[in-house]
């Protein structure tokens, strides 16, 4: 069983603060977290985050950056989105307790993603991910300073897994749940599968698309299905090519 310093990333999106890069390098430390994963953030390295790591700062100088998302999180099998706000997105939701739970349940590389400091995460990135965790805070001044979001769950994290970390709860399926990479190029194929079946609107495409999303990342498909499905897609494509109805 791999330890959560291994296969916990946290993935802070374009954080303006390099600052809070430093502050957040110093929350996971603290809690024996290490893999700090920057998706284009404004300015780093930079004093700043160095003075704010105060001591942290082999977690920056190890701190993989990355230009888009995507890379950030290629070969995570499972993502939480952390939201400022309780329904950012009709998308399932966790409370830091069960995220933290359900990472625990598993081996498998995870990945916390933390918005900007103005805006948190798009919609687009939420919906990259399998689930949603909101802190829950004072509803009237909800939205937490990025780096103190991030030590509430590296400190859940820690509470809830000592030495004894739980043997592994699997579905049964045999395969490992498919990695973030697989699945966006599953939803490309769908998408343009959906398109040349005339099933997706050409002008207004979104919405449809979400709802898909939200349906196949509740599944959180293996790899093995997500490989029949896109079997099925190439069975629907090889049909479209030889002018409908099967043999
Ligand atoms: N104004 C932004 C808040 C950004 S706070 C908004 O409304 O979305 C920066 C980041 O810290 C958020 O994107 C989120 O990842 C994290 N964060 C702040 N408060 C949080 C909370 N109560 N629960 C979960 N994440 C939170």
């Amino acid at each position: 069983m791999r330890p959560l310093r291994e296969r916990v990333r946290i993935v802070l999106v374009e954080p303006s603060h390099p600052g809070n890069i430093g502050s957040a390098a110093r929350a996971m430390k603290t809690m024996g977290l290490t893999r700090l994963v920057l998706v284009n953030p404004a300015a780093f390295p930079h004093p700043e985050a160095t003075a704010m790591a105060s001591g942290a700062d082999d977690l920056l100088e190890a701190a993989e950056v990355h230009p888009d998302l995507d890379a950030a999180i290629a070969g995570c099998r499972r993502v939480y989105g952390l939201s400022a706000r309780r329904r950012a997105l009709e998308w399932p939701m966790r409370t830091p307790e069960t995220c933290v739970d359900e990472i625990l349940a598993t081996d498998v590389e995870t990945a916390l993603l933390f918005g900007r400091e103005r805006s948190g995460l798009t919609n687009e990135e939420l919906a990259r991910c399998h689930a949603l965790v909101h802190i829950p805070a004072n509803p009237d001044y909800s939205s937490l300073n990025v780096a103190q979001a991030v030590q509430v769950m590296a400190y859940l994290l820690h509470r809830a897994a000592p030495s004894t970390e739980r043997p592994i709860d699997t579905d049964g399926t045999g395969y490992p749940p498919a990695t973030a990479t697989e699945l966006e190029g599953f939803f490309a194929h769908l998408e343009s599968v959906l398109h040349r079946t005339g099933f997706l609107q050409p002008d207004r495409p979104g919405r449809m698309m979400l709802r898909l999303r939200r349906l196949f990342l509740r599944a959180a498909p293996d790899e093995k299905e997500v490989n029949i499905l896109r079997g099925i897609l190439s069975s629907v494509e090889d049909c479209c090519e030889r002018g409908g109805g099967g043999d």
